[in-house]
């Protein structure tokens, strides 16, 4: 089993270049994911000077390690947004979301390049007879106020779209869709380079000094460059040190997948009849599909919020898709990999400026739509202010006091989140 993601199959990590850091640019953004591509090329096709740093291979981080799911990426309901930033903020912040999806859909249509984008749909698959209930009431309140095409699916009719007796029904999302997320980096990249960005790999930036009126100086371990801005695209790979501003905003959470070996597309159909993207309620949040060829099953979910050893990780989540599909018993895996996302303590994205440094981050495990939009609305707002605000500018990038980038508490959510789903599967 290869401890490496399947997407690198197709489209391997790039050998270091050898690009040379440049004395000065106009923007500098560090972090060669989604956000700091997309960043990127806008900022380069309004004739801006744009270096991206990278302290690994490009996509280096989650861009390049995703579960390839692409949809309205929310983690907090209506209701408790509401509760949080009032009515309008919270519908604004919400709206984002379908923008997100219309613009990289967009994006992918726009690089040209096949990176197997289908719009699959997703189904999203209730633990209990009560979370049915609690979906069902918030397909018929809440989604139809945010524009959701959503269906409703009864326990009878959920074989049409995975062969489970696992979930108890569940909902349709037919807007959503699947691609191959390395493929739709590297026609970002491909698209950035060819607009005039500098990719400057394998050089990890260990210092930012300066302000936003006198401009900024990066050091790096390869060098020094002087930007006028500065954009930060770290996300889940933020760390502790440097970047406190961020790291003491952003929860770093170790998300995990495992492939099998290849089963034939009638079997995968048997299993998953309709291709959807696959999600459950449950808090282990599993996420699965097929491969974009149809031929293996890919199982994501959050193996542990603490970073385990791959054997052990790719154990437990072999044990989660025994739980769905027993049939797969003995499948063989091929990979197993993880990758870090980054959380955020009110459960939605951020974009703004704190001490002079501009950011978009904190996508709370659901960035494959949200990362290349935010990405192009932050250099929208580089480029010109108004442009680039967004229904999320009404909600502070909020720092606890309790921390300072280190997830402590983490070990706490995990058994609060086993205890959870505990009673969840026996609830009827
Ligand atoms: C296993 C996994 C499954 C996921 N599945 C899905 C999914 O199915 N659907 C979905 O919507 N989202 C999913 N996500 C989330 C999604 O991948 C991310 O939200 C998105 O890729 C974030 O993009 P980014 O560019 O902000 O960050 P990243 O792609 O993480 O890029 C950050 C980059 O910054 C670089 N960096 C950090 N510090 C420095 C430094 N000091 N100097 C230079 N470079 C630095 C890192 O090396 C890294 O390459 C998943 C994430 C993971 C990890």
């Amino acid at each position: 089993m290869k401890n490496t993601p399947f997407w690198h199959e197709a489209a391997p990590p790039e050998d270091p270049s050898g690009a040379e850091l440049p004395a000065r640019c106009d923007a500098a953004i560090i972090g060669s994911g989604f956000t700091g591509l997309s960043a990127a090329l806008t900022l380069a096709e309004a004739g801006r000077d744009v270096v991206v740093v990278e302290s690994g291979p490009p996509g280096a981080g989650a861009s390049t390690r995703n579960g390839g799911m692409i949809g309205w990426g929310h983690r907090v309901d209506l209701a408790s947004l509401s509760k949080r930033y009032g009515a309008e903020n919270a519908r604004a912040i919400l709206a984002e979301a379908r923008m997100s999806l219309d613009f990289t859909t967009g994006l992918i249509e726009r690089l040209g390049e096949d990176v197997r984008y289908r719009r699959t749909g997703r189904f999203l698959g209730a633990s209990s007879q009560a979370k049915f209930e609690d979906l069902k009431r918030w397909a018929e309140t809440e989604a139809p106020q945010l524009g959701m095409e959503v269906e409703v699916v009864s326990q009878e009719r959920q074989h049409e779209h995975i062969a489970t007796g696992l979930y108890k029904g569940g909902l349709h999302f037919r807007q959503h869709g699947g691609l191959h997320p390395a493929l739709f980096h590297r026609a970002l990249l491909n698209a950035a380079r060819a607009a005039g960005v500098t990719v400057v790999d394998h050089t990890k930036v260990e210092t930012l000094t300066g302000d936003a009126a006198a401009g900024f100086t990066l050091r790096t371990d390869r060098g020094e460059m002087a930007a006028r801005d500065v954009i930060w695209a770290g996300n889940g790979y933020t760390g502790i040190g440097t970047f406190r501003d961020f790291a003491s905003r952003l929860i770093p959470v170790p998300s995990t997948i495992i492939a099998t070996e290849v089963l034939g597309a009638n079997r995968v159909a048997s299993l998953i009849p309709s291709g959807n993207m696959i999600v459950e309620t449950l808090a282990r949040h599993s996420y699965f599909r097929p491969d974009p060829w149809g031929e293996r099953i890919l199982w994501g979910g959050r193996a542990s919020l603490n970073v385990l050893p791959e054997e052990e990780s790719a154990k437990r989540l072999r044990r989660f898709m025994l739980s769905v599909f027993p049939d797969l018993e003995g499948a063989k895996l091929t990979h197993s990999w993880k990758g870090f996302v980054a959380f955020t303590f009110d459960g939605v994205p951020h974009i703004g400026r704190i001490g002079g440094v501009w950011h978009a981050c904190g996508y709370n495990g659901s960035g494959v739509a949200m990362a290349p939009y935010l990405g192009h609305r932050l250099a929208e707002r580089v480029i010109s202010g108004e442009e680039g605000r967004t229904g999320f500018d009404a909600a502070p990038f909020s720092s606890p006091a309790f921390y300072r980038g280190n997830p402590w508490f983490l070990r706490g959510v995990e058994l609060w989140y086993k205890l959870k789903d505990w009673r969840d599967t026996h609830r009827v």
